[in-house]
């Protein structure tokens, strides 16, 4: 009885969350109409190898341009998605689009996408990226799965499984926003993964924290003791990337070499601007 109760508390007395939840019912329909009509976009920033400044590769980021709202933060709805099982649809969608796009670039450059906790606890993971591979003919060496910690708390040995079947296809795995878990060193342990993105919260002004500093250069002392590569994310100014010093197998992914950029913009986009280079060839070589 108290539920029935609160249900007519909402609906008669608080206006303001009936719009909300109206508001939210007309997002997951229009969500769900953009997935189906293949609406969503993917955008792509670029990862910068610090040592010689070459693009290694790019991180695919979802975009929904929806005609009435403008660009809707993805944080906002690949979890929406998420909750109500749009996701596994979307996510096959990016996953076969970015390695699409991936065929066209230089061999030497990666593909990043992420993928969400449900793909990996209800969705065929495994053969949605079979799949693609094998529609794109992307070498499965060039794709890198983005996985974040969320993934690996609930089910552990399924996880596991998951991993292993995409290692065994030839493809990467990553571990996203790194040390924003409770866990991330224990999974550093327990799960096969080839590199580690370290959040970018631990970077945004990483210039004046004494303890980011040695938090972000022990990890990466550490990732290099296990042979896995350190991707730096959200390097945003000089400052930070002074901070960083001259490591030249740390890759770089932030707004101060690009933002994400359109794909229509990423094959004429082999570098970034001659300030940029010379700063970081700086870095490298121990100047400044
Ligand atoms: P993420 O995977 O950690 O992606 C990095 C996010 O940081 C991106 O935000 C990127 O634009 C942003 N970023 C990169 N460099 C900088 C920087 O220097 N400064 C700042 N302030 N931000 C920077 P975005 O594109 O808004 O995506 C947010 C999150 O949404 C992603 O975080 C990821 O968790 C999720 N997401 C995006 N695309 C997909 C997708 O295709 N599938 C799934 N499952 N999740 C996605
Ligand atoms: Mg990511
Ligand atoms: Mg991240
Ligand atoms: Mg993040």
């Amino acid at each position: 009885h108290a539920k029935g109760q609160g249900r007519n508390q909402v609906r008669g007395f608080d206006p303001q969350l009936g719009r909300m939840l109206q508001e939210r019912r007309l997002l997951e329909a229009d969500l769900a109409m953009a997935i189906e009509d293949e609406l969503l976009e993917l955008h792509f920033q670029p990862q910068v190898r610090l040592g010689d400044g070459a693009i290694v590769g790019y991180e695919a980021l979802v975009r929904w341009n929806d005609e009435k709202r403008g660009y809707v933060s993805p944080a906002e709805f690949v979890q929406i998605a998420e909750e109500t099982g749009q996701i596994l649809k979307m996510g096959e969608w990016v996953m076969r689009a970015a390695c699409r796009e991936a065929v066209n670039w230089p061999e030497s450059r990666r593909v990043s996408v992420n993928v969400s906790p449900a793909q990996f606890r209800r969705g065929n993971l495994v053969l949605s990226v079979q799949q693609a591979l094998r529609a794109s003919g992307l070498e499965p060496g060039r794709l890198v799965v983005e996985i974040t910690e969320g993934v690996l708390i609930d089910d552990e040995d399924r996880a596991l499984q998951v991993m292993r079947a995409l290692k065994d296809l030839g493809v990467r795995l990553a571990i996203d926003d790194f040390g924003t878990g409770y866990s991330s060193l224990a999974y550093l342990r327990t799960f096969p993964f080839d590199k580690i993105k370290i959040d970018r919260s631990f970077i945004t002004g990483i210039e004046d924290d004494r303890e980011a500093q040695i938090i972000v250069q022990a990890t990466i002392d550490l990732a290099r003791a296990l042979g896995i590569s350190v991707v730096v994310e959200g390097v945003e100014t000089f400052g930070e990337l002074a901070a960083l010093g001259c490591q030249p197998d740390l890759v770089l992914q932030g707004f101060l070499v690009s933002r994400p950029v359109s794909r229509g913009h990423v094959p004429g986009f082999d570098s970034f601007s001659a300030e940029q280079r010379q700063a970081i060839a700086d870095q490298v070589n121990g100047g400044s």
